[in-house]
């Protein structure tokens, strides 16, 4: 008994949190675990980094050799006869990233890239009003026929052009909670840019998650305590530039304009997980204010936390203070 205590004691001294941090996915991807073993710990969160890379070069627009990339060469080729195989993992996400086109009539669409494409926010470069024209038709989810038991795809137009942008972030969230899950790990936290998702507590404590000041100096708005959750934020603040006319263009796009919005400067859903968070931060960042609010209160596993580009803050029902 004694020396079962004193065993105990020893390796309960040897738990500490471990945390890696790296520029994956175009953003900082960081981990954060405690394990009772370092050299674990340690191979875990290599493990992680490893699964973000993997998701990056299957996903990535900007590497040709990715599967999207591959996909969005060959898919416009083809048809109903003759559709593109693809892999399970890449049917899960259309399939969930055209289950959120349906459920916000348009608002969140993969195709937005098909006219946003165009878009070169480090250059600071739009789409020209011809490109406008001839592209805005292309965007439409709808145009991306999956058969989900096949695993095949074709594109209904030859214009249409997929990102997974708005979702692939999460998603690699989860698959990294998910493999420290699986390795026994009850308490940790991944985040990849603007989403995060927190296995169990920070021992004993919540985990605490900011949400970004949207505008003037760097820091921390709201602060949100978090338990086995994720929490996704989509901001204009990440990736814009200021147009010839003082207005800022940044990432985020209404398909039905193919232009960036202009009501929210920060939209943050909490849920389960990061697949469903990061498809409705897009999601209510292009619905606005009023559709936004109004979407996530009809589903109950979903909070939202909304900036405005004015300053004012507004809550979804789960989240408001009782009158
Ligand atoms: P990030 O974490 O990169 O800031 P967000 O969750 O805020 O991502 O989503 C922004 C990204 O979503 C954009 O960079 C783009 O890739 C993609 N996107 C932009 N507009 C839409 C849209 N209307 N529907 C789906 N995806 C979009
Ligand atoms: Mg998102």
């Amino acid at each position: 008994m004694l020396a079962l205590a004193f065993m105990f004691s020893v390796s309960a001294a040897h738990a500490v949190w471990h945390s890696d941090e790296q520029a994956i996915m175009g953003t900082r991807v960081s981990v954060t675990l405690w394990h009772d073993d370092p050299a674990v710990a340690q191979r875990l969160a290599a493990q992680v980094m490893t699964e973000m890379r993997r998701i990056d070069n299957t996903y990535s627009p900007y590497k040709d050799s990715s599967d999207l990339s591959l996909m969005n060469r060959e898919a416009p080729e083809r048809s109903a006869a003759n559709p593109l195989t693809i892999s399970p993992e890449m049917t899960r996400l259309l399939d969930k990233a055209l289950y959120y086109g349906r459920l916000t009539d348009g608002a969140f669409d993969i195709t937005f890239a098909s006219l946003a494409r165009y878009y070169d926010y480090r250059a600071g470069t739009q789409p020209s009003d011809s490109q406008r024209e001839q592209l805005l038709p292309a965007i439409d989810y709808r145009h991306v026929k999956l058969d989900k038991a096949a695993h095949t795809v074709y594109y209904t137009q030859p214009q249409v052009y997929v990102d997974l942008g708005g979702i692939a972030k999460g998603y690699a969230v989860d698959r990294a909670i998910a493999l420290l899950h699986e390795a026994g790990v009850q308490h940790a936290s991944v985040s990849a840019g603007g989403d995060s998702r927190v296995l169990g507590d920070r021992h004993g404590r919540p985990w605490v998650v900011g949400i970004k000041q949207p505008r003037g100096a760097e820091g921390v708005a709201i602060k949100v305590p978090l338990n086995d959750s994720a929490i996704s934020t989509s901001g204009d603040y990440e990736r814009f530039f200021i147009g010839a006319e003082g207005e800022r263009i940044h990432h985020i796009i209404n398909p039905r304009t193919g232009k960036s919005t202009d009501e929210l400067a920060s939209v943050s859903i909490i849920g389960p997980d990061g697949f469903d968070t990061d498809a409705l931060s897009t999601s209510v960042f292009v619905l606005g204010a009023a559709k936004g609010l109004a979407l996530i209160d009809k589903l109950p596993a979903f909070d939202a936390i909304l900036i405005t580009r004015a300053g004012k803050v507004a809550y979804s029902r789960g989240l408001a203070p009782p009158e």
